[in-house]
């Protein structure tokens, strides 16, 4: 099988690239990027790189560099060589360009001034990692990389905890840990969660485990390479009055912290915050 260059029309083309394994090209992403008038990446080393594996020479086109830091200045440039008839490749470095990488404000403009804009989908990372994790595909929430402040990843996670959606964050290795902790402050002990490392690559693996447990799970994983995290979605989220129903009749029997811990099991939710409930109800707030 070998790479076809044919003719392009003008306009932008979004390319997506391997996320490691780089035979996860397509066809059809290779002669795109033989083909295209211009080449533009958030990478360019690494765009010349994964041509050269496939023997795409970039001959003498022109390989533009566009990424956030420089978009602003860039962009005009491609949209002139686009008002010129030209079709212009974009790759971001890996994956799916736009997804949690640059992109979007490039293909708003050109569409905002009547281009043609068309992908060659292929590789992302949130879509392999839910391919294989065995997580719930039916619905799902890609949320990006989470804030790194401790006060911002909470009411980021405190946001997604009711979604009734299998969540999908990006998280580097140096995060993970402290991610993983905060989701389960938040989301509480019972929430199934799946780590998927190194996807497509050498050392791939998926590690899932409620995120009670999730610290013995993870224990002889490396926190190195690229991580995904899924996380299940919780019970639908119970009313206020739920839940005092179930705290009041648990604590008929219990002690209230039993009755907190049997409820927040039962309704899958933080203990801390049915401890909560629970105090107030035996106060008689
Ligand atoms: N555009 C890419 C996509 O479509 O998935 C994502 C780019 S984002 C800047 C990079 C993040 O994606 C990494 O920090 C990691 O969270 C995730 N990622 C990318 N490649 C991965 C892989 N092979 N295995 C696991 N996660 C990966």
């Amino acid at each position: 099988m070998s790479v076809q260059p044919t003719p392009l029309p003008p306009g932008l083309f979004i390319v997506s690239t391997p996320i490691g394994s780089a035979r996860d090209i397509t066809l059809r992403a290779l002669d795109i990027l033989a083909s295209a008038d211009v080449l533009a990446a958030e990478d360019t080393r690494s765009l010349r790189h994964l041509m050269a594996i496939h023997g795409v020479a970039a001959g003498g086109r022109p390989v533009i560099s566009y990424h956030d830091h420089n978009g602003a200045e860039v962009r005009p440039r491609l949209l002139a060589l686009l008002g010129a008839g030209k079709s212009v490749a974009y790759a971001s470095e890996a994956g799916t360009p736009l997804v949690a990488d640059p992109g979007f404000a490039l293909v708003r403009a050109a569409r905002a001034a009547g281009h043609p804009v068309t992908a060659a989908p292929g590789p992302s990372a949130a879509i392999t990692a839910l391919s294989i994790a065995g997580l719930p595909t039916d619905r799902f929430l890609f949320a990006g990389f989470p804030p790194t402040t401790e006060v911002a990843r909470r009411k980021f996670l405190e946001e997604l905890a009711p979604v009734q959606a299998t969540l999908v964050l990006y998280e580097s290795p140096k995060r993970l840990d402290r991610l993983l902790s905060s989701c389960r402050e938040v989301m509480g002990d019972a929430r199934e969660v799946a780590v998927c490392r190194e996807l497509t690559k050498k050392f791939e693996e998926v590690r899932r485990a409620p995120l009670g447990e999730v610290d013995a799970a993870l224990a002889d994983m490396p926190r190195k390479g690229e991580f995904v995290v899924l996380i299940d979605r919780g019970s639908e989220a119970a009313s206020a009055a739920d839940l005092d129903d179930a705290l009041r009749e648990a604590m008929r029997t219990a002690s209230v912290k039993d009755a907190a811990r049997q409820v927040a099991e039962a309704l899958n939710l933080p203990r801390r915050e049915v401890y909560q409930a629970a105090l107030a109800l035996a106060k008689g707030e």
